[in-house]
């Protein structure tokens, strides 16, 4: 993880190149901020920066052996703390190092997880995930030990509020007295909850929402959603908040796909053309049946637009722009004599395929139905 694989956040990446330039290294520095906004990048990317044999103006090198250790996550004077749970009653204690190997392929996929989705990685979703005593006394063995090959060893407490009261103790008589060439990196989405012992012995830096022009670079570079439409729209609803812009593009493509599902649908339906819907059901059969009840739902959902439509009624919009556009000539043919049964001939279909799986008779069925219905 480097500089550049975090989004935005120009300000406090020159923040963080000047504390080392100007050789400011504290022993402790604490990261607040909403979830979403890569403050375990930026942390993972200092300490980087901080050990890279070659540093670069704005970024590590790539290629220095500590680097190459980084990249992997698997330097052995970077140590990370997170929250942790038993997975059933009556295991020992346990401690981050248990899930090491588990951590590092989770954070390398995505730096910016937030705890919930750990817990659920952990398998231990209905849980609290704590920072225990057993994890103190393991933090402190390992800072007691010289430091192997970096200058600095660095100690990352993801989630620090997670800390229990003898955690968070031990962890203060560090702080006091702090072994040498030693920076500790807490990360903090709650720092109200932390000790004010603690969080006095830190050097505070507050990372922001991500600034709107890099959500929309991120949005085009990953996603490539650039229509100023569907873009401002995810944009806006993210709020700043990296993870929420990736589910709301995902939402938006799916959007998408199951809106040309629907049209196509109709289409054969409309003609009809029972060897294309047979082709259309292996398509959709192809899809697990969470997808599948998800089709239905935006199929539900635009059928009713088109209904809501033809009265001219009502002045609710369900329908995105690209939806609109093809029900400006569609909406007609969903109307008061046919919409309460493709209403339920859809919601029974999303039904069974929740139930029973997916079934491609009750899906031939619904076709037969459907072009019955359009013409009615
Ligand atoms: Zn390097």
């Amino acid at each position: 993880m480097q500089f550049k694989d975090i989004t935005g956040q120009t300000e406090i990446k020159a923040r963080l190149l000047n504390v080392v330039r100007e050789k400011r290294i504290g022993h402790a520095m604490l990261f607040t901020g909403r979830e979403g906004t890569g403050m375990l990048g930026l942390a993972i990317a200092f300490a980087r920066y901080l050990n890279c044999k070659d540093p670069g103006e704005t970024d590590s090198c790539e290629s220095c052996s500590s680097c190459r250790k980084y990249g992997k996550l698997q330097h052995p004077d970077l140590h990370f703390v997170f929250p942790v749970a038993r997975k059933k009653t009556g295991d020992k204690d346990p401690v981050s190092d248990d899930f090491l190997p588990l951590w590092r392929e989770k954070v390398l996929e995505n730096h910016y997880m937030r705890l919930f989705q750990w817990l659920e990685y952990l398998g231990v979703e209905n849980k609290q995930g704590l920072i225990g005593r057993s994890e103190s006394m393991q933090i402190l063995k390992k800072l007691s030990l010289k430091s192997y090959e970096a200058d600095y060893k660095v100690m990352i407490i993801w989630m620090a509020e997670k800390m229990n009261a003898a955690a968070a103790n031990k962890l203060l008589k560090l702080l006091e007295e702090p072994p040498p060439n030693t920076v500790f990196i807490l990360i903090s989405e709650e720092p109200g909850q932390i000790l004010p012992t603690i969080l006095s012995r830190t050097q505070q830096m507050r990372i922001p929402k991500i600034d709107q022009e890099s959500m929309k670079k991120a949005l085009s570079e990953i996603h490539g959603i650039k229509g100023e439409d569907s873009a401002g729209n995810i944009i806006r609803l993210a709020d700043g908040n990296y993870l929420r812009l990736l589910e709301l593009a995902d939402k938006s493509e799916e959007a998408g796909y199951h809106f040309s599902m629907f049209v196509r649908l109709m289409r054969l339906c409309f003609i009809p053309d029972f060897v294309g819907v047979s082709a259309w059901i292996e398509e959709i059969a192809s899809h697990g049946r969470e997808k599948q009840k998800h089709f239905f739902q935006d199929a539900l959902r635009i059928i009713r637009g088109n209904f809501i439509m033809n009265t001219g009624a009502v002045n609710i919009d369900l329908l995105s722009d690209e939806e609109r556009d093809f029900s400006e000539k569609f909406s007609k043919f969903v109307h008061e004599g046919n919409i309460f049964a493709l209403n339920e001939e859809f919601s029974k279909a999303s039904a069974h395929i929740e139930f029973n799986g997916y079934s491609r008779l009750v899906l031939f069925d619904l076709a037969v139905k459907t072009a019955r219905l359009l013409k009615a």
